[in-house]
């Protein structure tokens, strides 16, 4: 029976949910199974819209409460166990988007050759020391990869700029730099360039 009063109304919800709580559950999930898409596509646009005041809000939350953190580090562990190919598609994914971010920010292409295909392209050192960096970034292990591409956003979202002294090259160019001290286009296109 609909109450015209928004408190009766209320009162009478609640009540009728903690009686029909399995119910009221199964048409809740029937519902969200029907508008997967349209929840999920919704949820993105509100996170969108609405993104600095949700992350302050959930740094306070954990600021104020560490047991959230951990708790919800807990479910994440539950989770990822019962869905592993699902966490490890995710995962590829948004490693793969942030590798794209990145090089973008420093130019797309590699400095020396031009390839474009983001799978052969990596950050150099312009002037070296890349190993040594990482170490002293990483604790004495020579992280590579992925954790050198999260310090590097981390960089950029603390202080707005990208850490300068980098550049985009291919795992090609890149390691005839780092083996022989340039890599063989520079001299050939030199070669050319002296003609
Ligand atoms: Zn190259
Ligand atoms: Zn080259």
């Amino acid at each position: 029976m609909p109450h015209k009063d928004p408190a009766k109304r209320r009162e009478y919800n609640s009540r009728y949910k903690s009686s029909n709580l399995d119910r009221v559950r199964a048409l809740n999930l029937a519902y969200k199974n029907r508008h997967k898409d349209e929840i999920h596509l919704s949820s993105q646009e509100y996170y969108q819209l609405h993104k600095d005041e949700i992350n302050q809000k959930r740094r306070e939350a954990y600021a104020s409460n560490p047991e959230i953190r951990q708790r919800k580090y807990e479910t994440g562990a539950i989770w990822r166990k019962a869905n592993l190919l699902r966490f490890n598609e995710l995962h590829r994914s948004f490693t793969r988007r942030r590798k794209l971010q990145i090089l973008e920010a420093y130019g797309d292409h590699c400095g020396c050759c031009g390839e474009t295909s983001f799978e052969f392209l990596s950050i150099d050192h312009i002037n070296g020391g890349g190993t040594k960096e990482r170490k002293q970034l990483f604790d004495g292990k020579r992280q590579g990869g992925f954790q050198y591409y999260s310090y590097l956003w981390k960089q950029h979202k603390e202080t707005g700029e990208w850490p300068g002294g980098l550049q985009v090259l291919c795992h090609n160019c890149n390691m005839a730099k780092g083996f022989y001290g340039t890599c063989p286009h520079q001299s050939e296109w030199q070669a050319i360039v002296n003609l």
